[in-house]
């Protein structure tokens, strides 16, 4: 729906992957992370061949979300190379950059070093035949970013926010980084996280703690789609924190979000 010229042509990286799908938000802590896990495994649930690159250099958490944080990584030898084998559970393939570096390291590491592991991880790796392969992006906009978007031939973009302003300010940023001349990636659409919270003794209310409707409002005043909003839920905290993401329950109410979310991007 929004203008966007048409994009340059990139080298076909991953071409056993039908779509390849960035997961962004621009300022961290919106629930990006968790966004992108739960989001993997809805679309796991509906019969898709889902991959996930944690390529969050600065705080990788996709693997205790996944609940395989300690489970060992290897390679094996395919046609003559040697393929690191992504680590699955719960239907979703996955690899962190957290497996391979030290969160201390990573902070202190140069640009260039940083993308050349996340392309590593992306053209050294044995995803097989995928419908999905969501890229947990970092938070902000720096030249990782950059070398991300005009390395990788991404599908499209779905940019979470939370609905308040400094949140909303960064992911317009995260859109323009994407829908930038030289790079033009479709955006796929704004997840608004953290929409509201319903206390389980009120049912009936809603309380808008960072703000009503920021994303949607952004969503339309650019043409976007508005993919979902997911509430603030103590179980998405704990689904997290626990390596059973709440789309594993997927007749529940807040899995039946992250369903409908799935449902929106494919
Ligand atoms: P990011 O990837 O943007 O840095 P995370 O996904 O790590 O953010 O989420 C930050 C924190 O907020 C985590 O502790 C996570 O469990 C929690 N969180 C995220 N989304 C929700 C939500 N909708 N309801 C409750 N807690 C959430």
């Amino acid at each position: 729906k929004s203008k966007q010229a048409p994009r340059p042509a990139l080298p076909d990286l991953l071409p056993d992957v039908k779509n390849i799908v960035a997961v962004a938000s621009g300022k961290g802590g919106v629930g990006k992370s968790t966004v992108c896990t739960n989001l993997a495994i809805a679309l796991a649930q509906k019969g898709y061949k889902v991959g996930l690159l944690d390529a969050d250099i600065f705080g990788p958490s996709v693997p205790r979300m996944l609940g395989v944080e300690d489970v060992p990584v290897y390679t094996e030898k395919m046609e003559g190379r040697d393929l690191i084998v992504p680590v699955e559970n719960y239907g979703v393939k996955m690899l962190s950059i957290g497996f391979f570096v030290k969160k201390e390291d990573a902070v202190v590491w140069r640009g260039a070093m940083a993308s050349n592991a996340l392309k590593q991880l992306i053209t050294d790796a044995d995803w097989g035949e995928l419908d999905y392969f969501l890229i947990d992006f970092p938070p902000g906009t720096s030249d990782i970013h950059l070398t991300l978007v005009q390395t990788v031939p991404i599908t499209g973009a779905v940019i979470v926010s939370t609905p308040q302003e400094v949140a909303l300010a960064d992911a317009r940023k995260g859109i323009s980084m994407f829908t930038g001349e030289k790079v033009n990636v479709p955006i796929l659409g704004l997840v608004e996280n953290m929409a509201w919270f319903t206390p389980a003794e009120l049912p009936e209310n809603k309380y808008y703690i960072f703000g009503k409707d920021g994303c949607k409002q952004l969503a339309e005043q650019n043409g976007y789609a508005l993919l979902g909003q997911i509430p603030i839920v103590q179980s998405i905290r704990e689904g997290g924190d626990d390596g059973q993401p709440v789309a594993l329950q997927s007749d529940s109410i807040t899995g039946m979000a992250f369903a409908r979310l799935a449902d929106n991007v494919v």
